[in-house]
């Protein structure tokens, strides 16, 4: 099974993606991620990565889909939930593409539908471990001590990405650049629409419905 999960930033889809490691074998393909290891790692990649993430621009197609397709041809048998790819129409035909010629098949696309308000109270305190990733939240999930990851104790920070400026330039490209995706898996018939405002176990739930009754088709 391949799965997409597109959604505003702060939608929920890495906290939806959690609940599917937990309970399958999916492998979960977050290029947010790949980019973030990068970005710590301080590699070539990562310093590109950082000089579009930090502003909240999204890194260049080309270099996106060339991270895909090395990982798809590795394993192309594998199932995955691709969470922040594709992000625009570009990457969404190159998907397509790569997936003809690895003898893939995308089953659903996932919208994650979340309201603006909620969204920017996710993200604007959202704050996660600088070493094992764990994420917080100031209100409603804080480290128990102030800065310091419960998991690890490592330090607990604020993604760059999450300041003020970058989470309005973040719902900018997502509006111009990401939204257009919905209308385009639309049009292939792949698209379902689930209530990002409940909890990821819900989401998780509502997804899994679909996939049962797309199956009874
Ligand atoms: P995320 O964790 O998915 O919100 O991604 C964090 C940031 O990484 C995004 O705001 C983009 O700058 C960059 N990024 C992640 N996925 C992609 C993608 N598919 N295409 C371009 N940039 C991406």
């Amino acid at each position: 099974m391949n799965l997409i999960i597109v959604g505003k930033p702060g939608a929920g889809k890495g906290s939806v993606a959690e609940v599917f490691k937990e309970k399958s074998d999916i492998i979960h393909l977050s290029t947010g991620d790949i980019f973030r290891k990068e970005m710590k790692e301080h590699t070539t990649l990562g310093e590109l990565a950082l000089s579009y993430i930090g502003k909240g621009q999204l890194v260049p197609d080309s270099v996106t889909n060339d991270i895909i397709y090395k990982i798809l041809e590795k394993n192309p048998s594998g199932s995955y939930l691709f969470d922040g790819y594709p992000r625009t129409v570009n990457q969404a035909e190159c998907l397509e593409q790569m997936m003809e010629k690895l003898n893939m098949k995308l089953d659903l696309v996932c919208d994650l539908e979340v309201k603006d308000d909620l969204v920017i109270f996710r993200l604007s305190g959202r704050r996660v471990c600088k070493s094992c990733g764990t994420i917080y939240h100031v209100i409603n999930h804080p480290p128990k001590k102030d800065g310091i990851c419960d998991v690890c104790n490592g330090e607990v920070i604020q993604r760059a990405d999450d300041k003020e400026e970058a989470i309005k330039a973040r719902l900018n490209v997502y509006q111009n650049q990401t939204k257009p995706l919905i209308d385009y898996y639309k049009a292939k018939g792949l698209l379902r629409s689930v209530d990002g405002d409940q909890s990821a176990l819900d989401v998780y739930l509502d997804i899994m419905e679909i996939l049962d009754n797309e199956k009874g088709r």
